[in-house]
């Protein structure tokens, strides 16, 4: 643009050579205004605002700004969206140079403007783009809307739209005053106080030496002799609390019909067992809460916290799976219940029928009142007796169960098979 900056010194002394200046002006800022590129440059959470100003909903190519630019060397616009930090500054002052001129900026959101919630006691933002290079407009919020920034960009264009070739664009240079170091500011005072302290020790020591010149410390400073450490044998892990074997037996005695999960109860299997992998053992619905009461009361065991109640589907059944734990004696154990589906129910209404029923314990631990109702809201399984059994994260009239197999909604897309 640099002949056209000389036109109007050509063209305005001769007769309707004004107009001509005034066309050109209106042709090149009409242009310039309507196809605004910006750079892709984001640093936090504003960018996010910014990116969605592109996308179908807010469609910034309605303004001719189409799609945001990789390189400096084809935008004419930076918008800075979120913090800009002292050790990005100079990466941002060297964006803006790359930038061909004419160029425009937009300080988008209160980070940007004026360093937001960081300008306190921070050592490490800078308080406003402005104090790195020129910028044109400055959009507050925080973050500001899509909305908010298409109102910043309407205004750069009223601006540009202003312009003219007779007080020509100039170069926009970074700003030359620099930006205060407040990082090497903080080291700088750190140091001095860490002087200060430094002198003030040594000074306590002589007078201290001065008033007892006779002390001499209880503690003397041990000389490690050098040695060859002998290969120390791997050590199993402490047990902690009462051993699987232990715990089982105690089952055993009471609840005949109770099985370890993984099918092999001999006392071998049971103590190879590593010390922190807990029991799991299977129970039938009918002795669930009485083996769970039982194992809370015993003194032996007692299991007085409820780690957890989760699920699995595995199709055809579910496992219902109750962690025990004993704060008192640190021994686990996990209680595992195989649900079967139920089978009334007609196919086309499965997967939004509850399927399964068990006893609640939320009388033996309140805790499992959460626990159980996520269970139900994600699995669809009855706790019966659960004092308030309602969807815990999904909305009231939720179709279906999130975690079970059958689960399907209309925005998952499903891989044919
Ligand atoms: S202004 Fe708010 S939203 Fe924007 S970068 Fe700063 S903290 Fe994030």
């Amino acid at each position: 643009m640099g002949i056209m900056n000389a036109v109007p010194g050509i063209l305005d002394p001769i007769p309707g050579g004004k107009h001509l200046v005034n066309m050109l002006d209106y042709v090149t800022n009409w242009a310039r205004a309507n196809s605004l590129w910006p750079l892709t440059y984001g640093t936090s959470c504003c960018a996010i605002e910014m990116m969605s100003s592109s996308m179908a909903r807010y469609d910034i190519a309605r303004f001719g700004s189409e799609v945001f630019r990789a390189s400096p060397r084809q935008a004419d616009l930076f918008i800075i969206a979120g913090t800009i930090t002292e050790k990005m500054a100079p990466a941002l002052q060297m964006l803006w140079e790359q930038i061909p001129g004419p160029k425009y900026a937009i300080a988008m959101g209160a980070c940007t403007i004026s360093g937001g919630p960081f300008m306190y006691d921070n050592y490490s933002v800078i308080r406003g783009a402005n104090t790195l290079i020129p910028v044109d407009v400055f959009i507050p919020g925080c973050p500001p809307r899509p909305e908010a920034l298409f109102h910043g960009l309407l205004t750069l264009r009223d601006k540009i739209l202003s312009e003219t070739f007779r007080d020509p664009w100039k170069e926009g240079i970074v700003i030359d005053k620099p930006y205060p170091d407040r990082w090497s500011e903080a080291t700088k005072a750190w140091e001095e106080l860490e002087k200060i302290k430094d002198e003030e020790m040594a000074e306590a020591r002589l007078k201290f030496k001065e008033e007892q010149p006779g002390y001499k410390s209880p503690y003397k400073a041990l000389r490690v002799a050098k040695e060859v450490f002998p290969e120390i044998p791997h050590q199993p892990k402490p047990l902690i609390g009462l051993p699987a074997n232990t715990i089982f037996s105690i089952i055993k005695k009471n609840f005949p019909s109770v099985s370890p999960f993984d099918n092999d109860p001999s006392e071998p299997a049971l103590m190879a067992r590593p010390s922190d992998m807990p029991l799991d053992v299977l129970v039938s619905k009918e002795e669930y809460v009485d083996l769970i009461q039982f194992l809370k009361e015993d003194p032996r065991t007692h299991l007085d916290y409820l780690i957890d109640v989760t699920a699995v589907d595995w199709i055809g059944h579910f496992d219902v799976i109750t962690q025990l734990m004993s704060i008192e004696k640190g021994h686990k154990l996990f209680i595992r219940l195989s649900l079967p589906k139920d089978d009334s129910i007609p196919e086309e209404n499965r997967a939004t029928s509850l399927l399964a029923a068990m006893p609640s314990i939320y009388h033996l631990y309140p805790a499992a009142e959460w626990k159980e109702r996520e269970v139900f809201d994600m699995f669809g399984i009855h706790f019966e007796n659960h004092p308030d059994e309602r969807r815990l994260f999904v909305d009231e009239d939720f179709k279906g169960y999130p975690l079970r197999k059958d689960f399907t909604h209309p925005h998952i897309l499903k891989r044919p098979v």
